[in-house]
Formats: C-alpha cells, structure tokens, sequence
C-alpha cells in the first residue's frame, strides 16, 4: 500500500485540487496496487488501464486550466459489472454476456466521469446479482482481504474487497436484497442502498426491477455520501426515478462525525432479537448499541411482526421479476449464441444459449419465478408475497412515527469459508435475513463497520424512512466517529 492508497477519497480529492499531487499519479499508485495484490483478490473482472489514466490526464489538463473541479474529481472509482460501461466489457458475472461491450453508458457511470471520478475498471458479482458470496460468479469467487479463505459477501463482493484491499477508495454496487450492505459488513467496509429511485437505474443490468438500487460503497461514511451525491437524484430515463433532489447526505455525515446524536431516537426490531444472528456478532452489535448511546441516542425496541416474513416474500418477488426481466438474454440480441449451425429452429438455439450461458442459481431462480407467476399459482405465491411486501412496508411506516431510524445488526453472520454455503440456497439466502426489509419497502440503508468477531468485521445497519437518506448517514457517521474505520491486519 503506497501513501495514496491508503487516503480516503476526500484526502485524494484535497490533494488533487491543491495540485500536491496529480490524478494521473493517484490512479497509477491504484493500478500498481491492483497488479500487485489482485491476483490474490479477484476483485476485478475487468481493469481498464488506458482508460483510466485518459480520463485521469483530462482531470489534470482541466486543474491546470483552473476549472473548478468537484469534491470527487481525480478519485479513483470501481464500478460493479452491473452497470453498462460504453465500449468497456460488461459481463454481470455471466457467460451469457461474454464479450459484449456496451454501446452505452449507465446513468450512474455518466455521473461519475461528469464528477471527474476515474473509473478504474469493473468488478466481480455474483451472476446477475444473485447471490450473497461471489461464489456464483462464473469468473471465479473473489477473496476477503480479511482472510482469503473466505467470502467477500455478495453479489457485490468485488467491490468490497476492493475497496478493503486498497485497490480503490470508492466502488458502486447494486443491492436488490442486501448486495451493497451484506458485502460491506464482512469487508469491514461501508455500503449504502439509497431510497429505491433515488439513483438511477437507466443501464443497470435488470435483476429484480421493483428492488434493484444502485449506490455507493467506501471506506469512510463521508466517502460514501460524497459517492452518493455525485450519482443520485432524478433521471428521466428512469421511470421510477424519484423526481426530487438528494436529501444533503454530505452535510449529515459531517454533523455525525461530530459524535452528537442527542435528540435522535432508533429502534431496535424485537423480530430480529439475536435468534437468528451469531453471538459474536449480537456482543459487537450490543457494544455498538452502547456507543450509540453514549453519543445521546435514545434506543427503544420496536416490534415490526412481518419482517419475519420478508425472506420468504422476496424469494418469491425477486425471482418473478428475474424470470421475466432475464427473458432478453435469447443468443439473438446480447453475447453469447450457441448452436445456431443453420439446421436448427430458433427456439433450439435459444434453448441451447440459455442452457450454456447461465449458471445454476440464475436457473434456479427463473424455474422459481415463472412457477410463482403461472396461471393457477400467481395468487398462491406472487400475489400472496406482494401483500407481505404491503405489510412489511406498513411495519416501517408505524415504526418511524416512533424513531427516526431502525439499527440491526447487518447481516447473521461473518464472513463464513468459501464454499461453506453453496450446497444449500437456503443457507446463502439467510446471509440478507436483516437487509431484504427495507428492500420490500423501498428505505434507504447503510452498513458500517462496527467491530470484529474473532478477528472479522461485524457491521451495523441503520435504516431510514423513504427519502430521509441523511438520517442513516448522521448516525453511521456518529458510530464511525465513535468506533474508527477497519484495516485487515495482512495489509
Ligand atoms: N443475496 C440476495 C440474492 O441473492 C441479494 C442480491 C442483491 O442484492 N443483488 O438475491
């Protein structure tokens, strides 16, 4: 780790601006560190080399002309596989998509060069999001910076350890159940969902479209706000963008870190009481929950009765818009083609490309979700999940008339041993048994780190009413403040 890699992106950006150093040497210290450490990583599936020291040479020919440069401009960025990147691969962790380099460029990628952010290159997820480990990746699993034996979470574990091995200071994930949140807790890093519609997803790969929300994963809170000022607020080429500026999430991760929370109340859910997560973690969340305290916040516990069903409903949810949004992928328009030798009908062909080109939860879950949306079962399953979402969405709308935030620990466990969990779905889809409720709802949520079990990261989740994204950052930056950030001892 050189100097610069080891700065926040508000150090970097500082630097930049008073012309100390340049964004071409900031992203070159980066693209060393990724040569030298990625190999035991596997953080990024895609680095572009050229491409970042030419969107790095144009922030220092803007400086050098004294244009007024954003608080971002210069610092590097990895961005998930998820989000289109023009004329750059963009795989979504699947063969399916080998090869194809968008013609196009996300919402979220086009505000992050207009900040002046340098995007580094792309990053490993489980396929098509779908997942809680990277394992799922058809490009091989990345590795926790903590210990390489073990996950890195997911589907956004690429970015994670990239930013937990100092391989980047800020990453984009996508989190439909838990995928900025649950990564960032076992990397001991920080990961923001914000408000479903608050960022865009005009050129983020479909997974389940009524939950997918693209956001900001840093190593510091204020990092994670600046990220997420710079990518959000209304996109009319998203018809579920939300038509309203960002709530100033940058002014609340500064009133955080100055450790006063006095007059903030936060609930603590009784459904989610410690059965289901690992004492290690329930003994940091506690002590986290008195350092809450001792900064003013009153804690209350809170019963929200349906999100126990939450776990179910989006396993039925999730995989019916799966099934639906992953018809595209027929060999004919994107990627990969098998079969197509002149002699067989389309429907082969498709067969053929579909059965080739996707891995075995992608399957799982469109079988899941065309069953929960077929004629004669679509009350039963689908229509019965959406009123649990009803429910869920009502639980949190009682509960913030009561406090101003909910806190839970992120997710159940650790960082568990590669391969420990892909045997048995059921097991990897409890690693979002805390996250998926304020999915269902829409909320925004953030992970940061707040201690370790037996050496590992443990994160706190603080979740907001809907558009009242600043209040997660105020208290994330309260416990920061309180707690400090999470180096892995080997780096
Ligand atoms: N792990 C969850 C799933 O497998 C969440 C994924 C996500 O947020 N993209 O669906």
């Amino acid at each position: 780790m050189t100097d610069v890699t080891a700065m926040t992106a508000t150090q970097i950006a500082g630097l930049v601006a008073a012309g100390e150093t340049s964004a071409v040497e900031v992203t070159q210290a980066h693209l060393d560190r990724i040569a030298a450490v990625d190999g035991q990583i596997g953080a990024f599936l895609h680095v572009d080399t050229e491409g970042a020291l030419a969107a790095a040479r144009a922030v220092d020919v803007r400086r050098a002309a004294g244009e007024e440069l954003g608080p971002l401009a210069g610092v590097p960025v990895a961005v998930k596989d998820v989000l289109t990147t023009k004329g750059v691969p963009t795989t979504v962790g699947s063969k399916i998509l080998e090869g194809w380099r968008p013609p196009y460029d996300s919402t979220i990628v086009q505000r992050l060069r207009a900040a002046g952010t340098v995007m580094l290159g792309k990053t490993n997820m489980d396929e098509f999001a779908m997942g809680s480990s990277t394992e799922y990746s058809a490009y091989g699993a990345s590795r926790n910076p903590w210990d390489t034996d073990r996950i890195p979470g997911g589907s956004g574990g690429g970015s994670a350890a990239a930013l937990a091995a100092y391989e980047a200071p800020l990453a984009i994930g996508s989190d439909t159940g838990g995928s900025i949140r649950q990564p960032g807790a076992v990397t001991g890093t920080v990961g923001a969902k914000p408000t479903y519609g608050g960022t865009s997803r005009y050129g983020l790969v479909a997974f389940s479209s009524s939950l997918d929300t693209p956001g900001p994963c840093a190593r510091t809170v204020l990092d994670a706000a600046l990220l997420h000022a710079a990518i959000g607020g209304h996109d009319p080429r998203d018809s579920t963008s939300v038509p309203a500026p960002v709530p100033d999430v940058v002014a609340a991760a500064k009133l955080g870190a100055t450790g006063d929370l006095s007059g903030v109340r936060l609930g603590i859910v009784t459904e989610f009481g410690g059965e289901g997560a690992e004492p290690g973690v329930m003994t940091a969340f506690n002590e986290a929950v008195d350092a809450l305290t001792k900064l003013g916040a009153e804690i209350v516990e809170i019963s929200c009765p349906h999100f126990q069903y939450a776990l179910p409903a989006y396993y039925l949810i999730a995989p019916s818009e799966c099934s639906s949004n992953l018809a595209r992928f027929d060999g004919v328009r994107f990627g990969l083609r098998v079969g197509d030798d002149g002699n067989r009908s389309l429907e082969e062909v498709m067969s053929l490309t579909r059965e080739a080109g996707f891995g075995p939860e992608v399957k799982r879950r469109i079988m899941l979700g065309t069953y929960a949306l077929s004629s004669g079962y679509y009350d039963a399953y689908y229509g019965q999940a959406q009123k649990v979402r009803t429910l869920i969405t009502r639980d949190f709308t009682a509960a913030f008339e009561r406090v101003d935030a909910l806190i839970s620990p992120t997710t159940p466990f650790v960082a568990f041993p590669l391969g420990a969990r892909t045997s048995d779905p059921y097991q990897m889809y409890l690693a979002d048994l805390f996250t998926i409720p304020s999915n269902l709802y829409g909320g925004p949520g953030i992970s940061v780190p707040c201690g370790l079990s037996d050496g590992l990261p443990v994160g706190l989740q603080v979740m907001a009413p809907t558009m009242a994204d600043d209040r997660m950052y105020r208290v994330a930056a309260a416990l920061e403040s309180a707690v400090g950030t999470l180096t892995p001892p080997a780096l």
